[in-house]
């Protein structure tokens, strides 16, 4: 059965898409620890990121990279941090967090935004993508 992320990509569930190319995706984290939080995935589906083969894994980090340097020119914060987990959603993804505290890193504190503050923060994160 497809991944949620799978069907996010195909679009039957719906996301606050940040950019993709053929071969990966960047969408809000829909509970995000802090504003801005954005989940990197690679389009075919895996479970685990040490899975992946060494050439989509580069890919995977390389998009991340350009992701992160939008994320920092769209959201003020102390820096980007970066993670990776997978116990929730078995298909593999990054996520990239606007922190400003070792608090926004841990998965407990939770932002919630409207509707109109997720479509402005994705909105400005794909303008600063190159
Ligand atoms: P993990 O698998 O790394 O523990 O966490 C999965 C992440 O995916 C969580 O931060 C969760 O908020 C996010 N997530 C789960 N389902 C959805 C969804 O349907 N849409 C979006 N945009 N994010 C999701």
């Amino acid at each position: 059965m497809a991944s949620i992320f799978t069907k996010i990509v195909s679009g039957e569930i719906p996301s606050y898409k940040i950019a993709e190319d053929d071969n990966y995706f960047a969408f809000l984290d829909i509970n995000p620890n802090a504003k801005g939080h954005t989940l990197v995935i690679p389009k075919r589906e895996e479970n685990k990121i040490f899975d992946l083969s060494k050439e989509e894994y580069d890919g995977l980090m390389s998009f991340s990279y350009r992701v992160a340097k939008a994320l920092e020119k769209a959201v003020p914060c102390e820096r980007i941090g970066m993670s990776v987990i997978g116990l929730e959603v078995p298909h593999v993804h990054v996520h990239l967090i606007p922190i400003n505290t070792m608090a926004d890193m841990q998965f407990m504190k939770k932002e919630k935004l409207t509707e109109e503050e997720f479509l402005a923060v994705a909105k400005r994160i794909a303008e600063n993508f190159e």
